[in-house]
């Protein structure tokens, strides 16, 4: 096989299955996959192909990311989570079938400029204190009332939890609270829940729930991972160079770790310009032929070093696991300071996609 073999195996089977096991979690609500990001480094495209006979609507972050799901010949509703940037976007919106967040006055008034038969489906946002987007609290039932000729039956009012990975912080309940008031106010159904939240938050759980990590194999809440899960991507390098160094000898940039005794080290092909973390620590785990092994000095652009002197078989070629079915990503961005999210949207380009 030609090339450098740097892959990430994406498994549809578990897309699939974590899918249903989250959705059956909250059953009285609909459960709207999260494929912005290129499906959080997944592909959007085969994401959306996979679940689109299961899932009522997907979300994006912004209308580029929706119009290229059209373009390759989707069809299911999509979301635009930060909403239109400009009134001609959202003029479009109904003709793709894109359902618009509205977070801003203005976006009001663009809606009402629209004929109401081009009016897209909307999601209004209200900021109940994560303070990035959204209605304040404070201004929305007066917004919301001058408004309330634009709601229609398909209208859903929506927030966005800052903390539903903390099981204890009283944020959650206050945000939810909050949000149950506007929704008896104004007869409107809605959308809170995040990964974390439909984990961890039952009561959070309405008419619609929106599921980013936890569609991947990601640990919602890290602290309590959730063994129904299984990991959709594996992220797979080849050993590209092997070599024996003395005790005392160092490895890589800065000469960050020591051999402390006569240590066999692997190179491996994959590196920081293919989203393997910088900063992952010496340590990190990998898993090589049956064997978890740890990462020795610093990574590169293009490669990594492994100690693998305890690892019986090894040869050029091996298969090195970064995360997958036995090293969790959850557990890798623990060693590089970050969360899973960020390992798995930050795969690069250069790495090759393989869906089974
Ligand atoms: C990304 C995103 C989600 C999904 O969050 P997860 O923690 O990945 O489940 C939900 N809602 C909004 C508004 C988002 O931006």
């Amino acid at each position: 096989m030609l090339g450098r073999q740097t892959i990430a195996s994406i498994n549809l089977d578990a897309l699939k299955h974590n899918y249903t096991y989250f959705d059956d979690l909250a059953s009285a609500s609909r459960t709207m996959p999260i494929i912005k990001a290129d499906a959080y480094g997944h592909g959007a495209v085969d994401v959306a192909r996979a679940l689109q006979a299961s899932a009522p609507a997907f979300a994006v972050a912004f209308f580029d990311e929706a119009e290229c799901l059209r373009d390759s010949g989707i069809s299911v509703p999509i979301l635009l989570l930060e909403g239109p940037t400009c009134a001609d976007e959202l003029a479009v919106c109904a003709r793709y079938n894109f359902w618009a967040v509205l977070h801003r006055a203005e976006q009001f008034d663009w809606l009402r400029a629209l004929p109401a038969k081009i009016r897209p489906p909307i999601w209004l946002k209200i900021d109940t204190g994560m303070h990035r987007l959204g209605i304040l609290a404070d201004e929305a039932p007066k917004l919301l009332n001058q408004n309330r000729d634009l709601f229609r039956e398909d209208t859903v009012l929506c927030s966005h939890f800052a903390s539903a990975d903390e099981l204890s912080n009283p944020m959650t309940s206050a945000q939810l609270s909050a949000m149950l008031t506007l929704s008896q106010q104004f007869n409107l159904p809605l959308s809170l829940s995040n990964s974390p939240a439909i984990q961890g938050w039952q009561q959070s759980h309405q008419a619609w729930n929106r599921l980013g990590i936890g569609l991947y194999g990601g640990a919602p809440i890290v602290d309590s991972p959730d063994s129904n899960l299984k990991p959709v991507m594996s992220l797979d390098a080849k050993i590209i160079g092997l070599r024996t160094i003395a005790a005392g000898e160092t490895v890589g940039y800065g000469q960050i770790w020591t051999a402390q005794r006569e240590s066999r080290i692997a190179t491996v092909a994959v590196g920081y310009a293919d989203g393997y973390p910088r900063h992952a620590k010496v340590g990190t785990p990998a898993y090589i032929n049956g064997h978890r092994v740890e990462l020795v000095g610093r990574v590169s652009m293009d490669m990594i070093t492994f100690d693998v002197t305890d690892v019986d078989k090894i040869d050029y070629l091996d298969n090195v696991e970064l995360w997958g079915d036995n090293i969790s990503v959850d557990e890798v961005a623990k060693f590089a300071g970050t969360i899973s999210y960020d390992l798995l949207a930050g795969i690069s380009p250069r790495v090759k996609r393989r869906y089974f």
